[in-house]
């Protein structure tokens, strides 16, 4: 394996190898070019290819419907706290459910622009489950019901949709985006940076359902900012992360090999259950989430001794098991296994977790 690592990391993360490979074969000459894809115009009909059939790859992977626009954009998941309600906040009130930090925050940079409705949140357990979504107060008047899907930090997931009465929904699906098929048709815009499941960072890919991409916005919100600028360019007003597009396009060629989304959603099924089980027979580990509302992809696990899970982390390292440290807000551990995590990445991470039980009970 040379000398990489298995990469537990939250994000930026691990990519598949052999998309890695075909970037260091494409760097010097791309197909012929004679030069990288960072060194391109991104107004040459070459890259345009790129960004092309990148985009169609995406929506056959996601099944996108054809009114809905796909848009690569810069400024990260962040920036879209504050696009979502600038585009989106016809009558400057939106209701968000709390489910962590990243929701939170939405919440906060949304509360710039209009009135924001917390409809639950499990704030209370450090957001260690799902709160009901049974009696949300969701109300005419608003704009849309935004959500977190996946709960990079705490590992939480939604295992169903909020019934949103027949606002629009908006969800944030950065650490689970392509992890497992979705029906778009229920979403108002799916979002997600692509650091964690699917690319290098300094991208966010935006699914928007037509109707949504307005040209009648308050004056003051920026051009860039605007979905209408953005998809009348074909995301291309301004020079894109076009390294990243190429990237991911090569990620999305690789996920289409794999199988598709409904191979994908098994294998992460599988590598999950494999850390999961662990977790539920070991008398040293905890998994610290409800359950219910565990995530595929971000396992947060602690052994309840601090100075033992700082142990574990500098020997899982020694291992060759990098970044399994949790969140600074959890503590203990966690490991993201996106789907470029082998199984066998988790199963030398079991194999490990076993062996350091046996020494330190
Ligand atoms: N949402 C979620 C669920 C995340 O995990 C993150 C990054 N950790 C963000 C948003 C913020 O992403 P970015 O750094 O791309 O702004």
């Amino acid at each position: 394996r040379m000398s990489r690592v298995y990469n537990f990391s939250a994000g930026p993360a691990v990519l598949p190898e052999e998309v890695l490979r075909e970037a260091q074969e494409e760097m010097m000459d791309y197909r012929g070019c004679g030069m990288s894809v960072m060194e391109m115009s991104h107004r040459s009909s070459m890259f345009q290819q790129i960004i092309d059939e990148a985009e169609a790859d995406f929506r056959s992977l996601l099944g996108v419907p054809d009114h809905y626009k796909v848009l690569f954009l810069q400024g990260g998941a962040s920036q879209q706290f504050a696009a979502i309600p600038m585009n989106l906040m016809r009558h400057k009130k939106a209701g968000y459910i709390i489910t962590g930090q990243w929701a939170k925050k939405a919440a906060a940079e949304a509360r710039k622009y209009g009135q924001v409705v917390e409809l639950a949140s499990s704030a209370d357990k450090t957001f260690s489950y799902i709160p009901d979504l049974s009696r949300l107060p969701i109300t005419e008047d608003m704009d849309y019901v935004y959500i977190c899907q996946n709960n990079t930090i705490y590992g939480t997931r939604y295992s169903e949709l909020p019934d949103t009465k027949g606002r629009d929904l908006v969800s944030d699906v950065s650490s689970m985006f392509l992890s497992e098929p979705v029906d778009i048709s229920n979403y108002a815009i799916m979002y997600g940076g692509v650091q964690k499941n699917v690319g290098p960072a300094g991208l966010v890919i935006d699914v928007i359902r037509e109707d949504l991409i307005r040209e009648d916005l308050d004056e003051d919100v920026p051009t860039m900012l605007r979905f209408a600028t953005q998809a009348a360019a074909g995301s291309l007003y301004n020079t894109p992360n076009c390294w990243a597009i190429y990237i991911c396009g090569k990620v999305f060629k690789w996920l289409k090999n794999m199988g598709g989304l409904a191979v994908m959603k098994q294998r992460n099924e599988e590598k999950a259950a494999v850390l999961y089980d662990f977790l539920d027979r070991s008398e040293l580990f905890r998994g610290t989430v409800a359950r219910r509302d565990r995530s595929m992809m971000n396992v947060p696990f602690v052994t309840g001794d601090k100075d033992l899970d700082a142990k574990f982390v500098a020997e899982a390292k020694g291992a060759g098991l990098e970044n399994l440290k949790g969140h600074r807000t959890v503590g203990g551990m966690r490991a993201s296994i996106y789907n470029a995590m082998p199984k066998a990445g988790v199963e030398k991470l079991v194999d490990f977790m076993e062996d350091f039980e046996k020494k330190n009970r």
